[in-house]
């Protein structure tokens, strides 16, 4: 069979470092496995238009591999063309940079490698929101720029304890979240869901749920982000929705750049009706230049806490989600059954609830 990965670019890095398993260069060290299997294997990182490696090998590729770093985008339009794909393979978690609906009318299956970097994503947003919260990112800035004035940072820098944090989604990175959360002393958590957390998780956080989303949204300081994207999320937070935020939130989305609507998000930032936005995500991967969320600032200057899309993809997630992207491609190769929690789309239906209510 064909099998065709699109991962990113690691160049130096990946050949010093070989766990950056992610890459083009390290082809999450499925090279050896495949090609003993007598499968052929390309590894690429060209995805955009007609003239990409992409566009090129999807045509008779069997097996796709992708990743929510560096999403090779397999829109309907693409899915057409190519005729012998079976299986897609998203080498992480979140597969809304393939078409799902065209993935079940067409039977190809999606499946993912659930949980594997969701106390990765989870580390992340606790850190994105302390940088909010504490207005770690200025401070930063004159350490390393030889200027010292702290009245400038402390105006607009407070403590997480006694604030109230909500989670959109409480799935495995918002139920993480709200564990990580317990021991910072805030005021109150909250999560908004289609469905509460089981009995005993809810207890154990002291977590509540609020079912309507703009009184959800209107009762946190912190908001943080952790549902997928679908038909449901896209463009969830957009100006409508930041008019029920407190005055001064903040923001954290690692989940998917395309829940928050771009240029609302960074004009809440600019005028301060948010106090900050953090995040790894981008609506469009690599992000341009020019990207909105790349120099958005508040008006004292702090609250952007944008990096690359890299919180799922530490070195330790890396090898969790190699691991199990060989495991996916051997059950599919030896007639296994796959691990449930892993299948997105099966052959010609939908296998799992975490995109939404559908
Ligand atoms: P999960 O276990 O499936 O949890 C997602 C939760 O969100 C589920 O409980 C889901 O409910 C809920 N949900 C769906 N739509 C919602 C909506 N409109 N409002 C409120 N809740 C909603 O997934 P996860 O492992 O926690 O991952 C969540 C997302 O994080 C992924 O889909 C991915 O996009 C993102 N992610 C990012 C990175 C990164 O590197 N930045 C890495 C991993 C994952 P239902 O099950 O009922 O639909």
């Amino acid at each position: 069979m064909k099998v065709l990965a699109i991962l990113y670019n690691g160049f130096k890095a990946a050949k010093a470092e070989p766990r950056l398993l992610g890459t083009v260069e390290n082809e999450l060290g499925l090279r050896a496995y495949l090609e003993s299997q007598g499968h052929e294997y390309i590894v690429t990182s060209s995805k955009e238009g007609p003239d990409s490696d992409f566009q090129k090998h999807i045509a008779d590729t069997d097996i796709l591999i992708t990743t929510p770093f560096h999403p090779g985008y397999l829109t309907k339009e693409l899915m057409a063309k190519a005729k012998n794909l079976k299986v897609c393979v998203t080498a992480g978690v979140g597969s809304d940079h393939v078409d799902l609906n065209a993935a079940v009318d067409r039977k190809i299956q999606v499946l993912e490698v659930s949980g594997s970097n969701v106390v990765s994503v989870a580390e992340q947003v606790m850190m994105s929101i302390l940088l909010l919260v504490r207005n770690f990112v200025p401070a930063h800035e004159q350490a390393i720029s030889g200027q010292w004035q702290v009245s400038d940072i402390a105006r607009n820098a407070f403590d997480l304890e006694g604030k109230v944090v909500g989670t959109l989604g409480a799935g495995r990175i918002g139920h993480r979240v709200l564990q990580r959360l317990v021991p910072f002393n805030t005021k109150e958590l909250l999560y908004y869901d289609y469905k509460a957390l089981p009995e005993e998780a809810e207890k154990a956080v002291g977590a509540r749920r609020v079912e309507d989303l703009k009184e959800f949204v209107s009762q946190c300081d912190v908001v943080t982000v952790n549902a997928p994207l679908h038909e449901g999320t896209q463009g969830l937070i957009n100006k409508d929705l930041l008019q029920h935020f407190k005055p001064g939130a903040w923001l954290v989305n690692t989940a998917r750049g395309a829940i928050c609507n771009a240029d609302d998000v960074a004009a809440a930032v600019k005028s301060g009706q948010l106090r900050g936005y953090a995040g790894d995500v981008w609506n469009v991967q690599p992000a341009p230049a020019d990207h909105p969320w790349r120099s958005m600032r508040n008006p004292l200057g702090g609250g952007n806490g944008m990096t690359p899309h890299y919180s799922g993809t530490t070195l330790d997630a890396q090898q969790r989600y190699a691991e199990g992207t060989k495991k996916i491609l051997q059950n599919y190769f030896e007639n296994k059954p796959q691990d449930p929690g892993n299948v997105i789309v099966g052959v010609g239906k939908y296998e799992s609830a975490s995109y939404g209510q559908r």
